[in-house]
C-alpha cells in the first residue's frame, strides 16, 4: 500500500515537472538556474539539441548536449516498469548511480572545456545573483 502511494506520488512529481518544463519551453523563458546563478546547468543545451534532432541534425544535437538521447527513454522507463528497469533493487540503484555519475562527468567535462563563452555552456553576465549583488554594492 505505501509503495503504491510513493509511486503515484512520485508519478504525479514527473507529470508536474514535465507540465512545468512544458510552460517554460512555451514561454520561452530558458534555463532558470542560469537565469539565477549565471551558470549553465547540467541540462543547458537540451532543449536546442532534441531541436536539432528533430531536424535530423545529429552532429549539432551531440554538440548542444551529449546525453540528449537519454531523457525521452528514461522518462519512458519511468512509465512502462514503474518497480524499475530490473528486479534486483540494487540493479536498479547502480543503474541510476551510474546515470549520476554520467551527467555530473559530461557536465564537469563541458564545463571545463566550454564555460564562460561557448554556447551552450556560456555564463549570463545579467543573472538574478549579479543583480543582487550589485544592489547590495550600491547601498554599502
Ligand atoms: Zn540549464
Amino acid at each position: 500500500m505505501f509503495q503504491k502511494m510513493e509511486r503515484l506520488t512520485f508519478r504525479r512529481l514527473i507529470t508536474l515537472l514535465l507540465a512545468a518544463a512544458g510552460i517554460l519551453l512555451l514561454l520561452d523563458v530558458g534555463c532558470l538556474f542560469r537565469h539565477i546563478t549565471g551558470i549553465p546547468c547540467p541540462g543547458c543545451g537540451m532543449t536546442r539539441a532534441h531541436l536539432a534532432a528533430l531536424r535530423l541534425d545529429f552532429r549539432a544535437a551531440f554538440w548542444y548536449h551529449p546525453l540528449w538521447f537519454l531523457p525521452l527513454p528514461l522518462l519512458a522507463g519511468q512509465f512502462l516498469f514503474p518497480n524499475g528497469l530490473f528486479r534486483n533493487k540494487k540493479w536498479n540503484t547502480g543503474l541510476s548511480i551510474v546515470l549520476l555519475i554520467l551527467v555530473v562527468g559530461v557536465y564537469g567535462i563541458r564545463m571545463f572545456l566550454y564555460f564562460p563563452d561557448t554556447p551552450p555552456m556560456e555564463y549570463q553576465p545579467n543573472n538574478l545573483l549579479h543583480w543582487i549583488f550589485s544592489l547590495i554594492q550600491g547601498i554599502l
